[in-house]
């Protein structure tokens, strides 16, 4: 066990103090030995409303200071099982889009080569599409469980074809995902037109949105989510905007009526036992985020989906 990384404990180093990686993990520069990795996808520059995401990893990592190793509710011990660091972020292009993408697939291509399971902080939705086209390089198409406000599957925004709100269309386009093992969640507010959502189910997707989720646990429909995704490789995509404003103000595109945080940490620990090849956390805008709240909240649902990765040990 000692020779694996482990985040610096906070009886070794105040909290406030050491490493400014995820969880305090050990930095590497390349995913070479490591069965999981964090990295930063430092973008907002595909973002329609209100920018900042581009912070995002940044904070996130500075939230995560408070995370502790060992999951008290699951008795999942990531760091007894896995190799884990922070390989740091992806040097995009803040000046162009769509190199951006290139460089942002490229990195995941070289990650993925090593056997490495890419665990992103974001950065707004765009990025998802570049990791999806080298996920599905590796794997072939992915089921995706997507936690989100938004379908993300507009055909253009403002005329260009990549943009934060279209990744899910673009990557059903392109044969990323199997589409009939994908499922949206928390889908809700206000629509262009009464069909925003048919889309989705047109291809196959299932939609669940946050009106079907009020007032319940999501345990029952995770049941049934593990059900459509079998053993197939699955994504996991949470946009924070998933989550009610009261637990996550902090992002770009806030819409009422969302999920607790409790819900979002259900939908995460109800993938445990399915082939999850990828996750990320994305839209956290720290200008929105004075307390850091939203950040926090991005860098435990991070961990939680680390606590559910294949071959990650639960204690007795
Ligand atoms: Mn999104
Ligand atoms: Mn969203």
């Amino acid at each position: 066990m000692s020779d694996f990384n482990q985040p610096l404990g906070g009886n070794d180093m105040p909290r406030f103090g050491g490493p400014a990686t995820m969880m305090r993990l050990p930095a590497q520069q390349s995913a070479a030995g490591l069965d999981a990795a964090f990295i930063g996808i430092p973008l907002d520059i595909g973002t329609s409303n209100r920018p900042g995401a581009r912070m995002g990893p940044r904070q996130i990592r500075d939230e995560s200071r408070m995370l502790r190793p060992y999951n008290m509710a699951t008795r999942a011990a990531p760091f007894d099982s896995l190799q884990v660091a922070d390989i740091g972020d992806v040097p995009i292009n803040t000046f162009h889009l769509p190199k951006s993408i290139d460089i942002i697939s490229d990195f995941y291509d070289e990650v993925l080569s090593h056997g490495c399971v890419p665990l992103s902080l974001g950065g707004d939705h765009t990025a998802t599409l570049p990791v999806l086209r080298a996920i599905a390089k590796k794997h072939g198409p992915v089921g995706l469980i997507h936690i989100d406000a938004h379908a993300d599957v507009n055909d253009h925004m403002f005329g260009e074809p990549i943009a934060h709100g279209t990744p899910m269309r673009r990557a059903q386009e392109e044969g990323l995902l199997d589409s009939r093992r994908v499922v949206q969640i928390g889908l809700r507010g206000t629509g262009y037109s009464a069909e925003d959502f048919d889309w989705c189910r047109d291809q196959g997707f299932r939609v669940v949105t946050a009106e079907q989720c009020w007032h319940k646990s999501l345990e029952p429909l995770m049941a049934e989510v593990r059900e459509q995704m079998g053993d197939g490789p699955v994504y996991i995509t949470f946009d924070i905007d998933g989550l009610d404003p009261a637990f996550a103000p902090g992002t770009g595109t806030v819409e009422a009526g969302g999920l607790t945080m409790p819900q979002g940490m259900e939908i995460v620990r109800g993938a445990q036992g399915l082939n999850v090849v990828g996750g990320d956390l994305m839209e956290v805008a720290p200008p929105y985020d004075p307390s850091g709240n939203t950040a926090l909240m991005g860098a435990t649902l991070l961990y939680e989906m680390l606590c559910i990765l294949p071959g990650v040990k639960h204690r007795d």
